[in-house]
């Protein structure tokens, strides 16, 4: 997005937004996660302007809040006073401006108790207007969406249907990063230690497989392209990937059934059977956005697991109760990459300012923290 010229940026920034718009208006779920990805980008971008531009601001959403004077914010003094108090501020001062608002209008304010309650209003300090912006903000593209979605399925999807529809369709579940098709000197594992990579390397949803095929010798279709393709990502021959599946799922199909049913699919996604296409490993995206069903071991954990069995698997990774929590959080609010990506800072003890968006991705990111870490062989 970056450009010298100012109102190309803006104009690009715009543009995107309503593509966006129109990306993200057509299911409750994409409703909610564009819904909570604007707000916070608007949320921070209010943040950095000084007091007259957010007033500026509040003035456009024409919210009708008039600030409270005279004898009635002196009548209030001595409360908001304790408000303050109780935040733990540094030095704990009054503000010089408060607003009136009801208080179901900050219901964010409200919940952390930043804000002095009465008679249903609440009181709302000139260093909190982004609250009051932001509810504003949420409700006016909910509505938009809405109104976007009703025109894009009575009139535009079947208007667009060659040129934009495919488009708008696959843009929510594209991936643009690196496909992690080709192994690089960060991954490279070879079947004798397999096992001691998974544990130390591998992120929760691959970890999880590795563990069910090694536990039940079998694993669903799902399953198998999930851990197959990732395994092929990292580096596992495709002699050594016929060698694992094969001594797991043998002990429950016996060797006939495993060449026969089997051994082909593993053959067809290293690109050697079929149309011969060299298959990639699976984004989060993909994977987060997969159903597995019952007896289905694929999908992201984050997601997928419930909430006792996402907190004793992350505890078996070591992660410490604090962590556990800041993870917890991520998830609840429905963003599973970056509870994965906590759960990668805690596990590494370093920062992934990237995030997580591949477990291709997080198994290369840990070979190099801990390759760094291995003092190197003597000579
Ligand atoms: Fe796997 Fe991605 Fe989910 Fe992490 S966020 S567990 S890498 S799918």
């Amino acid at each position: 997005m970056r450009d010298p010229d100012g109102s190309v940026m803006l104009n690009k920034d715009i543009i995107s937004h309503f593509v966006l718009r129109l990306v993200y208006c057509r299911s409750d779920e994409l409703k909610k996660w564009f819904l909570s990805m604007e707000t916070a980008l608007f949320r921070h971008r209010f943040r950095l302007q000084n007091f007259e531009a957010q007033r500026a601001i509040v003035g456009e959403f024409g919210l009708p809040y008039k600030a409270v004077t005279g004898a009635e914010l002196e009548g209030l003094k001595e409360r908001l006073g304790q408000v303050v108090r109780s935040l733990g501020q540094i030095s704990p001062t009054v503000e010089a401006v408060y607003y009136k608002v009801p208080f179901e209008e900050v219901p964010d304010l409200v919940a952390s108790r930043r804000v002095l309650i009465q008679k249903g209003y609440a009181f709302v300090a000139g260093s909190q207007l982004v609250s009051l912006v932001v509810t504003q903000f949420r409700s006016h593209i909910s509505k938009a969406l809405i109104l976007t979605n009703r025109k894009w399925t009575t009139t535009i999807r079947e208007r667009e249907k060659d040129r934009l529809t495919p488009v708008v369709e696959a843009l929510s579940t594209s991936y643009l990063g690196p496909d992690y098709s080709q192994s690089t000197e960060y991954a490279e594992i070879s079947l004798k230690d397999i096992d001691q990579v998974a544990k130390s390397c591998f992120p929760l949803c691959m970890r999880h497989l590795f563990e069910k095929v090694r536990e039940d010798h079998h694993l669903k279709h799902g399953g198998r392209m999930q851990l197959g393709l990732f395994l092929k990502g990292v580096g596992l021959k495709l002699d050594d990937a016929l060698a694992f599946w094969r001594a797991e799922f043998t002990k429950k199909v016996g060797s006939e059934r495993f060449d026969k049913e089997y051994a082909y699919a593993i053959r067809h996604n290293y690109g050697k059977e079929g149309k011969r296409t060299d298959y990639t490993p699976y984004a989060c995206q993909k994977i987060i956005s997969s159903a597995p069903g019952a007896g289905d071991h694929h999908g992201c954990p984050y997601r997928h697991f419930s909430e006792d069995n996402l907190r004793a698997a992350l505890g078996r990774m070591g992660l410490s109760s604090r962590a556990m929590e800041d993870v917890m959080d991520k998830v609840r609010n429905k963003h599973y990459q970056l509870a994965c990506t906590f759960t990668f800072e805690a596990v590494y003890g370093t920062s992934c300012d990237a995030g997580i968006n591949h477990p291709n991705q997080y198994f290369e990111e840990s070979q190099k923290i801990l390759k760094s870490k291995t003092p190197p062989a003597p000579v």
